[in-house]
């Protein structure tokens, strides 16, 4: 029945209640009396339907609805059906959520998910197993109590989440784990714990392998290169043909010299840990002293190509890090800046301070590169195309050691390049790893780094 017609009914009814007790009264004398008693023992009874109407919603778990009368009979109907309509989608809901969390608990990384306040709501059994958590005293806790690692501390408050944070597994130091931190809802986070320890395995048998098939080959390559230096020292008597084939040889094996000093470099590089910042004396990189014997070098290799080398720097700054790394990696960058300049060009060598970092600038206008090739520069033997580097010798290991080496002293590497128009690389180094020298003003260098578009 509709809504409409029960009202009508009931109106109907009352009414009708109204209208007899109005003829009974009449009929005794006392119609006003009559009418007062009868409306007083309606709305009495209605009041005490409402009140076992009330009982009822008031229970945890309403059972069957009281048995009422009248229009309330409709209502209770309307009351109980969405009732069990709530219960069965909360059903349905307490399903879903028991399904996902069986296949959060099947599954083989670990995840914790933490409230607002950084405390720990919930987590699976793989994260229960992988860094100790243990129901149910760790609810509630917050997430950096139970994680001390002053990595994780760290890499949790500093809040960059974009790259995973490699730890030693607290529960056992034979196994390593990749930590991912997501954020979602209103500031909860889900931490993602992979064990990553045969992946580490398998990177370190590659790096291993790499490092002592190059040691294995230095040796033959350095008696063969003897050899073909002594056959060209000596005064024989070889056609033109053989000399020709004799210099070639002497070139390939140059090239093979220094691709495996290259690997071996890289794979030193990969295996040991990075320098300390500010550490003492050793870990200072003189700059001017640096910039020095770099410039020496590249205007010599600049001579051959009528590329010339222009220089600005105050020395306002030196670096912390290791002094063979930072000068492998500068002289990488200029030396590609003069391979890959146009004859009669000028390649800038700059360092200057962007507020508290220190950086070093390698300008040239040279061929350039197109922006696709960039982001992939800094991998192992990427070329832009073979062409160049046939003509320049080079080993395709330059930017990678230079990525290395600025990863270690947390310094990031910005290319900026345009075809045909020249390239600008720029090391900027962490405000940790800049010694500012005490005289300098920041207020000029502020001006300065607008100056150079960065
Ligand atoms: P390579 O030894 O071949 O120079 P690198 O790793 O140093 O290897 O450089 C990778 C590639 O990046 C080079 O092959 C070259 O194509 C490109 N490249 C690097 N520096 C420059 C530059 N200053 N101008 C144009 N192209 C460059």
């Amino acid at each position: 029945m509709l809504i409409k017609d029960l009202w009508c009914k009931e109106a109907r009814k009352l009414l009708f209640i109204v209208v007899v007790a109005a003829l009974v009264g009449y009929g005794f004398g006392f119609t006003l009396e009559v009418l007062c008693l009868t409306l007083v023992i309606y709305w009495a009874w209605q009041i005490l339907q409402l009140r076992q109407i009330e009982r009822w919603l008031a229970q945890q778990d309403p059972g069957e609805p009281p048995h009422c009368k009248g229009f309330l009979i409709h209502l209770i109907d309307r009351v109980y059906e969405l009732q069990k309509r709530e219960k069965r989608a909360q059903l349905a809901l307490k399903g879903i959520i028991h399904r996902a969390q069986a296949s959060a608990n099947a599954l083989e990384e670990g995840i914790a998910i933490l409230d607002h306040y950084n405390c720990l709501e919930w987590w699976n059994k793989s994260a229960s197993r992988m860094i100790g958590l243990q129901y149910p005293q760790d609810t509630g806790q917050p997430i950096t109590h139970l994680l001390r690692d002053p990595s994780f501390v760290h890499y949790f408050n500093e809040q960059k989440y974009e790259s995973p944070l490699v730890l030693k597994s607290p529960e056992s130091l034979k196994r390593t784990f990749e930590f991912r931190i997501t954020l979602f809802g209103k500031n909860n986070k889900l931490i993602l714990i992979r064990d990553i320890t045969d992946l580490v395995h398998l990177e370190r048998v590659r790096s291993d392998f790499i490092a002592n098939i190059s040691h294995e080959l230095r040796t033959p390559l350095t008696v063969l290169k003897g050899y073909i230096e002594t056959f060209l020292d000596i005064d024989c008597q070889f056609s033109d043909r053989h000399l020709l084939g004799f210099q070639s040889m002497q070139e390939q094996t140059e090239r093979m010299q220094s691709l495996l000093e290259d690997l071996l470099l890289l794979s030193k590089l990969e295996k040991s840990p990075g320098p300390a910042a500010k550490l003492s004396k050793e870990s200072l990189v003189l700059l001017p002293k640096l910039l020095d014997s770099l410039i020496e070098e590249a205007r010599v290799l600049g001579k051959k190509r009528d590329v010339s080398i222009e220089f600005d720097f105050e020395g306002t700054f030196d670096l912390y890090g290791c002094p063979q790394e930072i000068r492998s990696a500068f002289s990488n960058i200029i030396i590609n800046a003069v391979h890959y300049s146009k004859p009669n060009s000028s390649v800038f060598i700059r360092c200057f301070l962007l507020g508290r970092q220190g950086c070093f600038q390698v300008v040239d206008r040279g061929i350039g590169i197109e922006s696709k090739h960039i982001t992939r520069l800094t991998e192992r033997f990427y070329r832009v195309d073979q062409s160049r580097y046939t003509s320049t010798g080079g080993t395709g290991l330059g930017l990678a050691i230079v990525k290395h080496v600025l990863l270690r002293h947390q310094a990031e590497l910005k290319i900026e390049s345009h075809i045909d128009q020249g390239s600008i690389f720029t090391c900027v180094f962490s405000e940790k790893r800049t010694r500012i020298h005490p005289v300098v003003s920041l207020e000029g260098n502020k001006l300065k780094d607008t100056a150079l578009g960065l």
